[in-house]
């Protein structure tokens, strides 16, 4: 059987993946199966952060696997504390939880704004809000945070207590909630990543973080993949001048090892005590290893970087023919385009570039340090393929 064939018999149909075996790669270039080499700007989904087998992360993640590969949270082992440590003093943050994914850190976000509002109002105020067209996961209590109705119709009953809002819109909406169900905590993302590179408006997420503080609910900002210098700064919530109480994120953090962070604030900084939550796998050595070596070089100079090449792709996609616009920030574009976005990334794909879609957006994810000699080639192939 090729690969393609046994994947389908054997690994759940969850996945429709495009028609290409990857075997290798090195930074931004991906080989195939076919002999083929492929300008990535897919990063994994943003998780590649410094591309594939970046010499510092394979070196900080082969000394770690020669010592020890996982503990249990039984012990205590130096990478996890000194992440932990990293995480706070580069974001003002008190105190970190760590688990393996996105779904996991968001859990853990809303787990603990729960028990914050529990401990202090009691039992009746538990009502987390979200965005419409937001996207925190695909556990059934993360997919019922997910404001997305077409995603909850296979798997009722979803988890109770979430209620969802057009964003944009003021205030008004949560004030109204608010008073028939206290709100525990309201959830954004700076950028709705798989809801098609949309970004809040500004005054909106200034607005919803003054409402969070006025009414003592926590403000939860989900940087799974906004976060780890992906917008330019170190996380997309830094664009805007707020500080919220909880900071989900995963995805670049250990650039391409399973890792889950949430990141708790002041105020919910002492919300979980011994045994109110855990994870095996959480704080693993390795994955530790392999993001102090990520979130140590996401420096200014890396960031100016993302701005830069952020600054290039959008002078050359500006007026391209069939590229209707430009939405996103730093390294996480959508592109509008006059063709359907499943017929560009094939055409692409042909051509040797990957992107990735996000509803009707082509979506650009490249690793934050992609070569610029790449990057304009990859953007020749995009402004092609959507000219003709
Ligand atoms: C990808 C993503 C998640 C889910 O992360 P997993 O690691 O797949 O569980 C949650 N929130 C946002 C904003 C994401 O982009």
């Amino acid at each position: 059987m090729t690969v393609f064939e046994k994947d389908k018999t054997y690994v759940a149909g969850t996945y429709n993946r495009f028609p290409v075996a990857i075997v290798s790669g090195k930074g931004s270039l991906l080989f195939g199966e076919d002999g083929r080499e492929y300008i990535d700007l897919t990063s994994g989904i943003g998780v590649t952060a410094f591309g594939i087998a970046d010499e510092k992360w394979q070196a900080a993640v082969i000394e770690q696997i020669g010592k020890v590969q996982h503990t249990s949270n039984l012990f205590y082992t130096t990478p996890c504390a000194d992440l932990a440590e990293l995480l706070c003093k580069k974001t003002g943050m008190k105190k970190v939880f760590f688990s393996n994914s996105g779904a996991e850190a968001n859990e853990c976000a809303i787990k603990a704004a729960r028990k914050y509002a529990s401990d202090k109002y009691g039992n009746n105020r538990y009502t987390i809000v979200t965005m419409k067209n937001s996207f925190h996961g695909r556990t059934l209590t993360t997919l019922a945070a997910t404001g997305q109705d077409h995603y909850h119709e296979l798997y009722q009953p979803l988890t109770q207590g979430f209620a969802s809002i057009a964003p944009n819109k003021g205030t008004e909406e949560l004030d109204a909630l608010h008073k028939a169900t206290p709100v525990a905590a309201v959830m954004i993302e700076c950028i709705q990543g798989e809801g098609g590179v949309l970004p809040l408006d500004p005054d909106f997420i200034r607005a919803v973080a003054a409402w969070c503080k006025a009414n003592d609910a926590c403000l939860v900002v989900d940087e799974v993949q906004t976060g780890n210098g992906r917008t330019g700064k170190l996380y997309a919530y830094m664009n805007y001048g707020i500080e919220p109480d909880i900071v989900s994120t995963a995805k670049g953090l250990a650039g391409g090892l399973p890792l889950g962070a949430t990141l708790l604030g002041e105020k919910v900084k002492s919300v979980f005590g011994f045994g109110d939550h855990g994870s095996t796998f959480g704080g693993n050595p390795v994955s530790c290893a392999a993001a102090l070596s990520i979130l140590s070089r996401i420096d200014d100079e890396l960031l100016a970087g993302v701005k830069r090449k952020s600054d290039f792709l959008r002078a050359a996609f500006a007026g391209a023919k069939g590229i209707e616009s430009v939405s996103g920030m730093g390294l996480l574009l959508g592109l509008k385009t006059a063709k359907p976005a499943a017929e560009v990334l094939a055409a692409c794909r042909d051509r040797g570039v990957l992107c990735l879609s996000a509803k009707d957006k082509v979506r650009l994810a490249p690793a934050l340090n992609i070569p610029d000699e790449l990057l304009a080639r990859a953007a020749d192939v995009i402004k092609d393929v959507c000219a003709d």
